[in-house]
């Protein structure tokens, strides 16, 4: 038995991308995963796979911008599984754009999912992990969180730079037995990098990411290798990006 094996696993944003990405690896280690997103019928796509392949996934729609729906996302998790270990706060968005285009409907968005709904996934299994004397909050920030994309990433990489001080701060204040990573990737190939609105900041970052995208699964590798230590190890931050990235 592996150190990953029957672990229940939430995964936040897990209908593309690296949500996706960890979600088949972690189920092929024989995790019990309970997968969150908007788009349902992914979801249950991607259910359908982990159970032909033999492992145990249930889909929970939920916006995560809704505290309720995060909550309810962790009961449901109790209820089919009796338990939660391991929280991966990945939804996350990247409408990228100047400052100057006042995209200021787009930078509350990014503030809602990207922090905000890391905070509403804290909230709704910190309980539960205190009460196991046992969990793992693991939350996805990006190389953007160490260093300010400019002049387009301001405003995501002020969210990333504050999901790294949240999960510092929780890392710190965390119950008995509760562990804490940061996983902060550079550019990986997913449907991420097609969030721009404006078409000058759209045609930058498809360039970068054609010139530097490394595979989802980089980051699956990465966050399977925080939660198979032993109890008594927490990985506090894992950074990963493109051998060729600046
Ligand atoms: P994708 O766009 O492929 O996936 C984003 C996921 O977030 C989707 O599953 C989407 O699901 C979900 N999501 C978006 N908004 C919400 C919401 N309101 N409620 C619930 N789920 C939501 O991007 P990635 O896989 O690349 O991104 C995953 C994380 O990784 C993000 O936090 C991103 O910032 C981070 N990251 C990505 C990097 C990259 O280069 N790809 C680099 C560094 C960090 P749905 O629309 O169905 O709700």
């Amino acid at each position: 038995m592996n150190a990953i094996q029957n672990k229940v696993v939430i995964i936040t944003g897990a209908s593309s991308g690296l949500g996706e990405a960890t979600a088949r690896h972690l189920a092929a280690r024989g995790a019990r995963l309970v997968l969150a997103a908007r788009r349902t019928e992914r979801l249950q796509a991607l259910v359908a796979d982990i159970e032909r392949a033999g492992g145990q996934a249930i889909a929970v729609a939920t916006d995560v911008t809704d505290a309720a729906q995060v909550q309810a996302l962790a009961q449901q998790a109790l209820a089919r599984f009796g338990r939660i270990d391991v929280l991966i706060n990945n939804a996350g968005i990247m409408p990228l754009a100047p400052l100057a285009k006042l995209k200021v409907d787009e930078w509350s968005r990014m503030i809602d999912v990207n922090i905000k709904g890391v905070l509403h996934g804290v909230a709704a299994v910190l309980p539960t992990m205190t009460e196991q004397k046992s969990g793992h909050i693991i939350n996805m920030a990006s190389v953007a969180g160490l260093k300010v994309f400019t002049p387009i990433g301001s405003v995501y990489s002020a969210t990333k730079f504050a999901v790294r001080a949240l999960s510092e701060g929780l890392r710190a204040e965390a119950p008995q037995g509760v562990r804490t990573t940061i996983v902060s990737p550079g550019a990986v190939e997913s449907e991420l990098q097609l969030g721009s609105t404006d078409p000058d900041a759209a045609a930058g970052v498809k360039a970068f990411y054609q010139a530097n995208q490394i595979p989802a699964d980089s980051v699956a590798r990465a966050i399977a290798y925080a939660i198979e230590q032993p109890a008594e190890v927490d990985v506090n931050e894992i950074v990963l990006r493109p051998t060729v990235q600046d």
